[in-house]
């Protein structure tokens, strides 16, 4: 059993119902990105605890009865976790704030998506009742049903834990699947609390399981293991580049969610203080580590330095702290590599010849000495084609770039090999319109940047992903439609030999 001792999280692995430790028997300490501070010691499972998880999900899904349950009692279950985890959301938005440093308020309201995601995928669970296909006979019944994949893998970064977990728990549990779920290696807490959750909600034994550890050994054999039949990741485009390589060799499903590099553009006729206000929190935001974060600011020539020196002003009054000081902006990275990485980007973007306008250091402030604290930095001078705009920072970073019209824009905010999201900030609602029409990423937001909405389709252009989650897309991609054609007048046709 998961065991909790002074507000430290204690838990072994989740695997057909039972709660159990990993067979090397290797464990894992979480600790706050903010502060250091112990938040968890968690089981750390290999690829043997991965394929015994894998062997209960298919057990579970062969034999046992959630396949076959009708589709408005899974929708129930849902709700019903939907309610547990709304009773539970001071429980929840705390542990997700300790393992990622991010702010509380920004937790709670990640606990409200993840509650509306549920009900959301609950409701919609009821409403997928299949189809007729007119075969153009009477004598023929032809439909179509919707039928579940099978075994999922599901494998999770930690910028957003649960609301990554949901993204795909949601609507894999209302198709029908069973599913082993891997999140990141630093962010288990509310995962483990998920299948808490779940377990009381009345999930039947098997039908969710948790492994916790590292990717190349706790997630590895869920792309390549014969039992799984589809592999959902959320992650970067490294890892999802490897993942798929590793499920062609079953022809599993893929679904990735990748990176992404989000031009930002802002238009000489831009409302002024609306346009500073969001690039501001579309690059900011958790400092940065958000896949559709607005990280390449791109404005038009007239409005450049002006924009600019108020961008510029402006980041540098952004308060930092931990998850519970009231007066934080935003917090840390989440890790002493990922802080080394964000140096190494922005070292290489003044190699290629970026001017430091603000940031670029930790920050010196003694109250922020235990964690890993980057300052909110702004690059200008940055050159189209380089690898500061071309790559994935994930962190507190912005880049600018100017441009002088429309086609210009365009150009370069489609200049990536990432096509996630993008932002479009201008008074004329019909250049806004043809410009969004124009950007090869899959999110466009208008005169806004970052709302989230579970009803409407997320995923990636290009090198962003393969597959769509949430919306009526995030079902589709759980299940398997299957064609039923019954003769309902049988008899011999006769097109070769008849009998004598
Ligand atoms: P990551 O690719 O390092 O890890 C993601 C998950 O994959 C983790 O659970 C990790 O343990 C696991 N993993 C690593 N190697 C594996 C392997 N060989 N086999 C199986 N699993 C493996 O990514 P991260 O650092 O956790 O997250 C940051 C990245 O995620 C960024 O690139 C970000 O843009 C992307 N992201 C994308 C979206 C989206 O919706 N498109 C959302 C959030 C984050």
């Amino acid at each position: 059993m998961p065991r909790d001792k002074i507000g430290v999280l204690m838990a072994e692995l989740f695997i057909g119902g039972e709660w159990m430790s990993a067979l090397a028997g290797g464990t894992r300490e979480i600790r706050c990105p903010a502060d250091g501070s112990l938040v968890a010691t968690v089981d750390e499972a290999d690829g043997d605890d991965t394929e015994a998880a894998i062997d209960a999900a298919r057990r579970a899904f062969d034999n046992g009865p959630w396949p076959g349950t009708p589709a408005a009692e899974r929708g129930d279950l849902l709700l019903r976790a939907a309610d547990l985890i709304t009773r539970d959301k001071d429980a929840y938005a705390r542990a997700e704030s300790l393992d990622t440093g991010k702010r509380l308020v920004e937790s709670e309201y990640d606990m409200a998506d993840v509650v509306a995601c549920l009900r959301y995928f609950g409701k919609l669970a009821a409403n997928e009742p299949g189809r007729i296909v007119d075969a153009g006979n009477p004598n023929v019944s032809s439909r179509i049903v919707y039928e579940p994949v099978g075994v999922c893998g599901l494998i999770t970064p930690w910028n957003y834990p649960l609301l990554q977990a949901i993204w795909k728990v949601a609507p894999a549990l209302a198709a029908g699947n069973t599913f082993v779920l891997k999140p990141s290696e630093l962010t288990p807490s509310t995962a483990i609390m998920l299948m808490r959750t779940l377990q009381e909600a009345g999930l039947p034994d098997g039908v969710a399981n948790l492994v916790l550890g590292a990717g190349a050994q706790a997630g590895a054999p869920l792309a390549g293991h014969p039992d799984v039949d589809l592999v959902s990741f959320t992650g970067g485009l490294a890892t999802g580049t490897r993942i798929a390589a590793a499920a062609a060799a079953t022809v599993k499903k893929v679904a990735l969610e990748l990176g992404g590099k989000n031009p930002n553009i802002v238009f000489a006729d831009a409302d002024f203080e609306t346009a500073v206000d969001y690039a501001i929190t579309a690059v900011f935001l958790h400092s940065g580590q958000v896949c559709s974060a607005g990280a390449r600011l791109i404005v038009q020539n007239e409005l450049h330095d002006e924009f600019v020196d108020e961008v510029v002003r402006r980041t540098e009054r952004i308060r930092l702290g931990g998850p519970f000081d009231p007066d934080a902006e935003t917090g840390p990275l989440i890790s002493a590599a990922h802080l080394e990485k964000i140096e190494h980007y922005v070292a290489a973007a003044m190699t290629e010849g970026a001017t430091l306008r603000t940031g670029g250091w930790r920050p010196q402030d003694e109250r922020l000495k235990d964690g890993f604290y980057y300052l909110p930095t702004v690059l200008t001078d940055v050159k189209q084609g380089t690898y500061a705009v071309r790559e994935e920072a994930f962190g507190p970073v912005l880049t600018v770039e100017r441009f002088t019209d429309e086609d210009d824009a365009v150009r370069i905010a489609n200049d990536t090999h990432y096509g996630l999201a993008g932002g479009v900030f201008t008074k004329d609602g019909d250049k806004a319109q043809r410009v969004a029409a124009r950007l090869r990423h899959g999110t466009i937001w208008i005169n806004d940047y970052h709302p989230y909405l579970p009803q409407a389709e997320w995923g990636g252009f290009k090198r962003s992903g393969v597959g769509r989650e949430l919306g009526r897309a995030g079902l589709a991609e759980y299940q398997e439609a299957k064609h039923i054609y019954q003769n309902l007048k049988p008899g011999p046709q006769y097109w070769f030999s008849r009998p004598d």
